[in-house]
């Protein structure tokens, strides 16, 4: 069907997204695809050599309520009681919160520090790429208009690791984040030196992006306060955040920087206890 009204149809999930830009008048759709009775895209499973698997019909509120990923990877259902709110916990699919390629948000920057795939499917196969390939400018993803994204897949986390995610949202109410930062490391076996890192900032430009050299900084080293300090600085550096009414540039480059140092110091403090 979207091959046949290429251009001119969207995919339909949860609708809580497209919802609300329809009603704005942003799109106008010829053709809604509903893919919401499909049972290949639900669920959630894990396998000890695949990991887990999301399928992309899975809620953000099943994700919060899930004892599969909670045992595994609690720093999703942690993260998801502070998405949106109930309602829109209730409606909203993983795979829409990844295929609208709206910058405000919080799962992505998760699952690309864990180095998740995102599995697509269209006309010419299947192929499955790292979560960070989705996202190419505000609103716009590497899926083409006659794909669907159908499953989030991340692999087990190796050994000796630690996670954490800190969003901040500068409203009291309900609100999109205004950063939110997600810090992966693993370390060498036996010691508390840091082999991997990943640090991934969301909502500070058009898409989540990796702070490389905040990475590099830290990796091969074990994690001082100074550091983790080190590490934030230059991470809010390696994004682009624009001024907004969730706070002015300046303002998020420095909430980027203190949490990059406060999920660093609390994913190093789980991977040295794990
Ligand atoms: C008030 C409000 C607050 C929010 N707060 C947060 C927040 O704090 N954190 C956060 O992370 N998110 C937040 N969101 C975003 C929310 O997570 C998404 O709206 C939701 O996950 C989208 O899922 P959906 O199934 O409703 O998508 P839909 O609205 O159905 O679709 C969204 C887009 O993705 C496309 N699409 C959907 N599924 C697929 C698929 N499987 N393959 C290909 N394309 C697909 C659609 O064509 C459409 O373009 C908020 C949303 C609202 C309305």
């Amino acid at each position: 069907m979207l091959t046949q009204h290429a251009g001119e149809a969207k995919v339909f999930a949860g609708g809580s997204h497209l919802t609300i830009l329809m009603k704005q008048g942003l799109y106008q759709p010829k053709a809604l695809v509903n893919i919401k009775k499909i049972s290949e895209l639900k669920g959630i499973k894990y396998d000890a050599q695949a990991g887990l698997s999301i399928g992309a019909l899975v809620t953000h509120r099943e994700i919060e309520t899930s004892a599969l990923v909670r045992e595994k990877f609690p720093v999703l259902c942690d993260a998801e009681r502070e998405v949106a709110n109930i309602r829109v916990r209730n409606m909203g699919t993983v795979g829409g919160n990844l295929a609208s390629g709206e910058p405000l948000t919080d799962l992505s920057q998760i699952f690309i520090s864990l180095d998740g795939k995102a599995k697509i499917t269209g006309p010419e196969g299947q192929r499955a790429i790292p979560i960070e390939e989705l996202f190419l400018d505000f609103y716009t993803t590497s899926l083409a208009e006659d794909e669907i994204l159908t499953q989030v897949l991340i692999p087990p986390l190796p050994p000796r690791s630690g996670v954490d995610y800190i969003r901040f949202s500068s409203s009291s109410v309900v609100d999109k984040p205004s950063a939110g930062v997600a810090v992966r490391l693993t370390l060498d076996s036996g010691t508390e030196t840091i082999q991997t890192a990943r640090i991934v900032l969301g909502c500070v430009g058009a898409t989540p992006v990796r702070a490389r050299k905040a990475e590099a900084l830290i990796g091969g080293k074990q994690l001082t306060s100074q550091l983790a300090e080190e590490a934030g600085s230059i991470a809010s550096q390696e994004c682009s955040p624009t001024s907004d009414l969730r706070g002015s540039e300046q303002y998020k480059r420095a909430i980027v920087r203190t949490l990059v140092k406060r999920a660093a110091a609390k994913a190093y403090e789980r991977a040295t206890s794990s």
